[in-house]
């Protein structure tokens, strides 16, 4: 019998407006974090899902919060952190917000259109700031140096694992079903998946977090 662990996802795009009927956003489906959390509750544990705006139907037994921005996930994130045991981010998380979103619908003037935008907090760097021993795992998406710039942010956001995977081919990453993923841990270690399926990634992702978590 495993001890049932309080898993928190992240999951999904975040959406940043510009005005009421236009966003910027990512190819980030959510699937990567349904998946996460189907593993999770089939092996016991409980699960909070703090989900962008996705068109998936989360299971029953979840707790999902819904946001729509990268602050409103940030939020929610920082909120429901201290009460988790393991955190994995599979969100897309918005690098960048419009400094101002118009309330009214922008029209179309001039033959160009400067938008201007600013930074967005990035949650793993806020959240290792409450640190209570929490497991933390996140996914660097990338379409190069997809190793060098993944253990740069295991790094930097002091993760305990990442799963770095490429993004940009046609039959893995985004919106699909397969992934093709490279598992990085602290001590240095490099897992090689391949291409796999997210289904069989998700659980490998669970018996990692249970046997770091320890
Ligand atoms: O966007 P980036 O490649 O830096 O994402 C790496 C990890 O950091 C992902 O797990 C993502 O969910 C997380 N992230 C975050 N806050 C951001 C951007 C990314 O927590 N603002």
């Amino acid at each position: 019998m495993i001890k049932p662990l309080k898993f928190l996802v992240s999951a999904g795009p975040t959406r940043e407006h510009i005005d009421p009927v236009r966003f910027i956003t990512n190819a980030s489906s959510g699937k990567m974090g349904l998946m996460v959390a189907e593993s999770a509750l089939a092996a016991g544990h409980q699960v909070r899902i703090v989900t962008g705006p996705v068109n998936l139907d989360y299971p029953e037994e979840a707790e999902v919060i819904e946001t729509t921005t990268a602050m409103e996930m940030h939020t929610e994130i920082m909120k429901n952190f201290h009460d988790c045991d393991v955190l994995v981010m599979t969100a897309a998380v918005c690098d960048y917000r419009p400094i101002k979103t118009s309330l009214n619908k922008i029209h179309k003037s001039d033959e160009t259109f400067i938008l201007r935008l600013e930074r967005n907090p990035d949650i793993l760097l806020s959240v290792k700031r409450l640190d209570k021993n929490q497991t933390i795992i996140g996914f660097a998406a990338e379409t190069n140096d997809v190793i060098v710039s993944a253990r740069r942010k295991l790094e930097k956001k002091k993760m305990d694992m990442i799963i770095a995977n490429e993004v940009g081919g046609k039959n893995y990453g985004f919106a699909v079903e397969h992934i093709k993923a490279v598992l990085l841990f602290r001590d240095g270690e490099n897992r090689e998946l391949g291409c796999c399926r997210k289904k069989d990634l998700a659980e490998i992702i669970i018996n990692e977090a249970v046997r770091i978590h320890g």
